[in-house]
Parts: C-alpha cells; sequence; structure tokens
C-alpha cells in the first residue's frame, strides 16, 4: 500500500531492525569512545570500558582455534569474546546470521551509505557488478577467513585487528588508528555507494562463517509458490542480491536473515514470504 507520495510505508518488523541496529551502534560507539576517556583521566565508570576486542565475537572464533590447537588464549582476548560468539552461533543456529542483519555496526554503517547510493542512482543501485564477477567476487571472503585463522594462530595474536574495517571505524579517534585498517574501512563506505553492504559480501571472515549456517537453521526465510504473483520485489529488496523468487527455502549462505524480502517487508502478498520453522519433509530449493 502506498502513501500519497507513493513511498512504501516501513512496516513495524523493518523499523524494530533499524531501531536494534541503532541501538548497538550507538551502544558500541559509548564503549568505545569511553574507554578512550577513561585512559586519559575521564570518562563515566558506570559503563563498561572493555576494549573492542572484548566484544568482538570474531576474537572468540581464533581464540577457539588456538585453545584447540595451542591450549592457550591468544594475547589481547578476552573471555568474554569467547562468551559473545557463543550467543551469536546459537542465534545463527536458529534464524541464521541475525548478528550480520541486525547487530553488527559495521553492516549498519554501510546500510546507512547505501540509503544514499540508493537516492543517487535508484533503480542501478545494487546492480553494477556484473553477476559473473559477482559470484566469483564472493568467494573472497572465504579467503580472508582461511588467512585469518591460519595468520592468528601462527603468530598468537590478532594480526587481523590492523586490517579490521570494524576495528578502525570505532578507533577514528585513536592515536593509534591501524592505517591499513582505516583505508579498507574508506573503501568499504565508498562501495557501499555503489552496492549493498561490499564488505559482508566479498570480505567479511565472520559472515563467511555465520552464513554457513543459513544450510542448518532451525527457522527458516520460506516462499509459498502457491501464493507467490511473482512480482520480484523480493529480490528487489534483498540486499545480498539472493533470487528469493525462485526458490522455496532460501538456504543461500549469503542470507543476513533482514527480513526485507517477507511479507512482513516488501513482499506485497501476506504470508507468502515468512521466516518459518524448519519442517522435517524433504526441501526443495
Ligand atoms: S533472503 Fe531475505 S532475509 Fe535473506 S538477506 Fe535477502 S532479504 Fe534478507
Ligand atoms: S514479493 Fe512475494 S509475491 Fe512477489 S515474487 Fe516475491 S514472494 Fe512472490
Amino acid at each position: 500500500m502506498n502513501n500519497k507520495k507513493g513511498k512504501k510505508p516501513v512496516k513495524k518488523s523493518i523499523k524494530y531492525r533499524y531501531l536494534v541496529q541503532l541501538l548497538f551502534f550507538v551502544l558500541i560507539a559509548a564503549i568505545a569512545v569511553n574507554k578512550t576517556l577513561v585512559e586519559t583521566g575521564g570518562g563515566v565508570a558506570w559503563l563498561s570500558t572493555a576494549s573492542l576486542h572484548a566484544i568482538c565475537p570474531f576474537g572468540g572464533v581464533v581464540t577457539l582455534y588456538e585453545l584447540v590447537t595451542q591450549g592457550d588464549l591468544i594475547q589481547r582476548i578476552h573471555l568474554s569474546s569467547l562468551v559473545l560468539m557463543g550467543l551469536v552461533f546459537t542465534l545463527a543456529l536458529v534464524a541464521g546470521p541475525v548478528f550480520c542483519g541486525w547487530i553488527c555496526p559495521l553492516g549498519s554503517v554501510q546500510e546507512w551509505f547505501s540509503r544514499l547510493g540508493r537516492r543517487i542512482f535508484k533503480k542501478n543501485f545494487n546492480q553494477f557488478v556484473p553477476r559473473r564477477l559477482d559470484g566469483f567476487l564472493r568467494y573472497g571472503r572465504y579467503l580472508v577467513l582461511a588467512w585469518v585463522v591460519y595468520a592468528t594462530a601462527r603468530s598468537a595474536s590478532l594480526v587481523f585487528s590492523n586490517y579490521d574495517p570494524y576495528q578502525a571505524l570505532f578507533s577514528l579517534w585513536e592515536e593509534d588508528l591501524a592505517v591499513p585498517g582505516a583505508i579498507i574501512l574508506a573503501v568499504t563506505l565508498l562501495g557501499a555507494l555503489f552496492v549493498e553492504r561490499p564488505w559482508c559480501k566479498y570480505a567479511c571472515p565472520y559472515g563467511a562463517l555465520l552464513g554457513l549456517f543459513n544450510k542448518v537453521r532451525i527457522f527458516k526465510i520460506r516462499r509459498n509458490p502457491g501464493t507467490c504473483i511473482s512480482c520480484k520485489q523480493c529480490d528487489r529488496a534483498c540486499p545480498m542480491n539472493i533470487q528469493v523468487s525462485e526458490t522455496e527455502v532460501v538456504k543461500d549462505v549469503q542470507c543476513i536473515s533482514c527480513l526485507a524480502c517477507t511479507s512482513e517487508s516488501q513482499c506485497p502478498v501476506a504470508d507468502t514470504v515468512n521466516l518459518q520453522i524448519r519442517s522435517f519433509r524433504k526441501e526443495e530449493s
């Protein structure tokens, strides 16, 4: 249903997602700023002063690897990152990479830049990369994941933090801001003006890992072909360019559980695309 200006009203579930994204961004930014202030004699005592490493669930992944192979924790890693990793993985098992679509501040910032890109390029936005090249580039995040795990395990230190745009985003005001990370952040945000979530699609090692849960998650995005009118609104709404209208059950490793394709958001037909519990009959895809 369109309003007077021809724009679709934002539905409730999508408003909740925007709100959750904003809340997590503000929370993590506040913790990062507070840590800097406390180090310089200011800040507020009641707010956490944890380092970014302590609130980064990906740190838990490399720590776990180190624990299994060496029986030791990575330098500068906090146990809290292991706990966070457990929570994020459990959530992914239930409903896919919810962390990517709802929580990750780097994902949210890319989306905010992409809104500007969408205004500039309209229907061409998110369609610039030829499909074959796009498919090829999406393997890039598995290469990054392999390198991060290998390099971290070899050095027993968080080598990726120097290249990590997430770290750079919340260290922009720090004297020891890592230049490679800052450059990658700048390229990512520039890219987000043309392509939705370029870091998530092509380079994020954590997204690569969480995306695998789309194959086995309990609640999946399901399309009812019986009521679908083949308008392809769901395909156009998907930030990750997944062809929802051509499948009954989304198992694509790139899905970020944003729910933009569902009948609660862009699909115009009620109860046609939904997040539903896994059925135990044989699934077609
Ligand atoms: S398939 Fe749906 S839930 Fe998954 S990324 Fe695309 S729009 Fe979001
Ligand atoms: S938006 Fe809904 S009705 Fe349109 S193609 Fe997708 S599932 Fe079918």
